[in-house]
């Protein structure tokens, strides 16, 4: 998603305006509720959702468990809610829960739309008043939930729970928490075969990035895991979800290339990232890795913050065991404090970094 986050930010400057709401139809002005929760609506989108404060428009409860309750305001960076316009597509009604289907787009200068995404938002009456509820909260009901340790398993009903990967999660789970000297935190995990059913779930229909043929893919969220095509077992969102929030001063190649020693990325190991990643340098001797931390993807399934990040983690470990790790994942945000703790714990000096990590790599297939 780097590449995305950075593109994004090219829009921003030019839409960056007080948010406009626009409907695709003509709202039932005899249903009084229905204009309630429109109303509700461009309230909570006036409100400065971004900053994600005490909101009267917003239920209690998901207020009250989640510092980020819009759980929809985090997929994109910096926020769902950065000024695009909003197009209100459809609000249905089923039971006592209204559905609010929006756009959130604007128009380019030849006249196309350029979207960001197509999202739902849930309303349901608390105390006799409309809130806003998550998509998840709600969709999440329609399917099965199964609790073993420390992890909530919530998956698709058509989907046979794997006891097995359930527990291996679990002994991962106490392993990399007693490595880090850290006590473990329940959390959920949300898991189907395509990551898209899993964006449904909540709430998105679509967003900027999507297509592509289906590979396995993860993020981690406030005390939630959410995973596609690897079952109950993906070990490297769960590094993030129970892990990360320890470890407030660290580098995004710290914590990505630790999660992807200890728990592969996209369904492979490092040392399979590690391979292709080889290979792919021998063909371009021209890129230097003195400047590894402007390097951003290989293609669309390997990193090089995942696999130069778990190659640097891997020399920590050997070095000075999980101590050693652990004092990567406090080094420092800055490019320059990542550099400067390789240079203090693994003696190498930034500028000989192209020179170590090729030499690293030829030894790539006998690891
Ligand atoms: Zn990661």
């Amino acid at each position: 998603m780097s590449a995305f986050q950075v593109f994004l930010l090219f829009f921003i400057p030019s839409v960056a305006s007080s948010q406009q709401v626009s409907y695709n139809f003509q709202p039932d002005s005899s249903s009084l509720e229905t204009l309630e929760v429109m109303q509700l609506f461009e309230n909570y989108l006036a409100s400065n959702p971004q900053h994600q404060e005490k909101n009267a428009y917003w239920n209690t409860e998901e207020q009250q468990n989640f510092k980020n309750y819009d759980f929809l305001a985090s997929e994109f960076q910096p926020s769902l809610y950065m000024g695009f316009p909003v197009h209100v597509l459809s609000i249905k009604t089923h039971e006592d829960i209204y559905e609010i289907k929006a756009q959130f787009s604007y128009s380019q200068e030849d006249g196309s739309p350029y979207v960001l995404a197509i999202v739902n938002y849930m309303a349901q009456k608390e105390n006799g008043v409309y809130k806003l509820v998550n998509a998840l909260s709600i969709n999440r009901q329609k399917w099965r939930c199964t609790t073993v340790g420390w992890v909530d398993f919530y998956y698709p009903p058509s989907h046979s729970f794997n006891q097995k990967k359930a527990e291996k999660l679990n002994d991962f789970i106490d392993q990399i928490c007693s490595n880090f000297g850290i006590e473990p935190t329940p959390f959920e995990y949300y898991l189907a075969d395509d990551f898209d059913e899993i964006q449904r779930l909540k709430g998105l229909d679509y967003y900027l990035g999507m297509g592509g043929s289906s590979k396995p893919r993860g993020k981690a969220g406030e005390h939630k895991v959410y995973c596609g095509g690897m079952g109950e077992y993906y070990p490297h969102e769960v590094f993030h979800v129970l892990i990360d929030k320890h470890f407030p001063n660290k580098h995004v190649w710290a914590s990505e290339g630790i999660a992807t020693l200890l728990g592969g990325s996209r369904g492979k190991s490092l040392d399979w990232h590690l391979k292709k990643t080889k290979s792919y340098l021998q063909k371009h001797p021209e890129l230097n890795l003195n400047e590894m931390l402007t390097l951003t993807n290989l293609d669309s399934e390997t990193a090089f913050h995942y696999v130069l990040g778990g190659l640097i983690a891997r020399k920590f470990i050997e070095k000075g065991g999980w101590n050693l790790l652990t004092e990567l994942m406090r080094s420092g945000k800055n490019d320059q404090d990542y550099y400067r703790s390789i240079e203090q714990h693994l003696g190498i000096n930034q500028m000989e970094l192209n020179e170590f990590l090729r030499k690293e790599l030829e030894q790539v297939s006998e690891y």
